[in-house]
């Protein structure tokens, strides 16, 4: 292996995902020589390699090639392709990433950043080395600051015999040789969901095993029973509180076996529990440093570890694990390095689950509000209620306010259905704005447009509070 020494840099920055290429960006902007380290072939990260955009991508072509979001207007044999094949699916996402990894590495190169291919480990508190193995190259690195950003993997659970074939895990998804028949998914967290939904939407009989006896407890109550309701009219079974022992591989399939006694017959089966943080490697020790349990770094409110040019963002310092998140947290990690003032995270950060239908909210739930006595009223809007809703042949979808009674100020936006994800920024600016549901009632929206169902709501907490005013006086 043939070594390298290079010049020392202002910023070394480990991992490429949105948190590392943020902070890279972020500080060559403020003029500071910045190096980054990634794997080979992982330009871009886990969000674009096998996370977030694989997965989005995924749905995307799902969405299409099943025709499901047309069954409305056309009929439930409605399809534009009868028999789906995994090549269907992944030529999409291969697209896309192709096209993404040319998007970061022009934008790391436009700004000077220096890409540097290899596994990256401290040697000490200023200086990494880089494995390529590729090219067989041993690179040592030197820098003022550093960022890590290295991101997570699947976690995988002690005895279960992962093949890639019949136990998978989320990321081997992406690998799948066909569209099993039947799918066992264990865990029913956020990757989870999208993916059982996905796969329901393929006309695969999905079962969700999951420990707790509720899932994605963190969004409003109402709209996850829309969700479970509809994934259930997909044929998904859901299996809560229950526990899974055993699973055994035959020729052409799998039985998972539950500490209830039930055994689940099926094709594939994924795990999808949790992730753990991607810290082996990095040698902390040797800069005194060191991961917890779930490989996970702990940093203060300014993303600084123990050592304070050593920085850490994005997945691997664990909650919320997000590529929207991770992005924020290593443009301000790069501010604070190098002095230049901003004025933190936002604590008002949307959640966006890419089910199908897709869910999204910003702001509190009821069950917050109500556990912190704060008086407020609920508006809805039903996407059949409106001419948008009726066009695109989205029946179910709904849009929900959350409004403090006395002040009238927007508290939480939930929405369920149709373009979820993308709404659910308009409740998020009036929010940000500290608005009141006054602009949302006298606001003129596009018509016909899902946006509408913001009025809609908004009249109705308004009737709602008029009429509370009116039985008081
Ligand atoms: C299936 C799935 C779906 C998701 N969907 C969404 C979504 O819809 N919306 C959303 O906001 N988020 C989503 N996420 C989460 C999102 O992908 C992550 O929050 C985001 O990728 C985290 O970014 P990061 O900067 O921590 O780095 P990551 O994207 O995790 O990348 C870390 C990189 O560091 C590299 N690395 C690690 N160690 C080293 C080392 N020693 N040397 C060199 N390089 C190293 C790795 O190779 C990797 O490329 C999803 C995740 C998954 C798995």
């Amino acid at each position: 292996m043939s070594s390298n020494v290079s010049p020392r840099y202002d910023l070394v920055v480990i991992g490429s995902g949105p948190g590392g290429q943020k902070a890279a960006i972020a500080a060559a902007k403020l003029g500071k020589s910045v190096a980054i380290v990634e794997r080979q072939n992982m330009l871009g990260g886990v969000c674009l390699n096998t996370g977030t955009i694989p997965s989005k991508t995924l749905r995307e072509a799902v969405l299409y090639l099943t025709g499901m979001n047309q069954r409305e207007l056309y009929g439930a044999s409605y399809r534009v392709k009868a028999n789906i094949t995994p090549e269907d699916l992944f030529a999409r996402t291969a697209q896309v990433i192709g096209r993404e990894v040319e998007v970061v590495r022009s934008q790391l190169l436009r700004n000077r950043v220096e890409i540097f291919p290899g596994t990256a480990s401290f040697v000490d508190e200023h200086t990494v080395q880089i494995v390529d193995d590729h090219r067989g190259e041993l690179t040592t690195l030197r820098g003022d600051y550093f960022v890590i950003a290295s991101g997570t993997r699947p976690a995988h659970l002690p005895g279960v015999d992962y093949d890639g074939e019949r136990i998978l895990d989320s990321d081997e998804i992406l690998s799948l040789r066909s569209i099993p028949a039947s799918m066992v998914v264990v865990g029913a967290g956020v990757i989870g969901i999208e993916y059982a939904s996905m796969f329901a939407a393929l006309g695969t009989r999905v079962t969700v095993v999951e420990k707790r006896d509720s899932m994605l407890d963190f969004c409003d109550p109402e709209v996850i029973e829309a969700l479970r309701f509809h994934l259930r009219d997909l044929a998904v079974t859901f299996r809560f509180g229950e526990e899974v022992t055993g699973i055994e591989i035959g020729q052409s399939g799998t039985v998972t076996t539950l500490a209830s006694g039930k055994r689940i017959p099926a094709e594939t089966v994924v795990y999808s529990a949790g992730r753990q943080g991607q810290t082996e490697e990095l040698a902390l020790e040797k800069v005194g440093l060191a991961a917890d349990d779930r490989g996970r770094i702990q940093v203060d409110k300014h993303f600084q570890t123990s050592v304070a040019h050593i920085y850490a963002v994005g997945d691997v310092i664990g909650f919320p694990a997000l590529a929207a998140t991770s992005m924020d947290q290593g443009r301000l990690a790069a501010y604070h390095a190098f002095g230049e003032s901003a004025s933190g995270m936002t604590a008002l950060q949307p959640i966006g689950i890419y089910s199908i239908p897709e869910v999204s909210y910003v702001g509190a739930t009821e069950t917050e509000l109500t556990k912190a006595s704060v008086p407020y009223e609920v508006g809805v809007s039903r996407y059949r209620e409106l001419a948008r809703g009726q066009i695109a042949g989205d029946s179910y979808g709904m849009l929900k306010l959350l409004v403090h009674t006395e002040s009238r100020k927007l508290l939480g936006a939930h929405i369920f259905g149709s373009q979820a994800t993308e709404l659910v920024h308009i409740g998020q600016a009036v929010m940000g704005c500290e608005g009141t549901v006054d602009y949302l009632v006298e606001a003129v929206f596009n018509y016909p447009t899902f946006s509408e169902a913001y009025k809609v709501a908004a009249l109705d907490v308004m009737n709602k509070i008029r009429s509370l005013e009116q039985y008081q006086s």
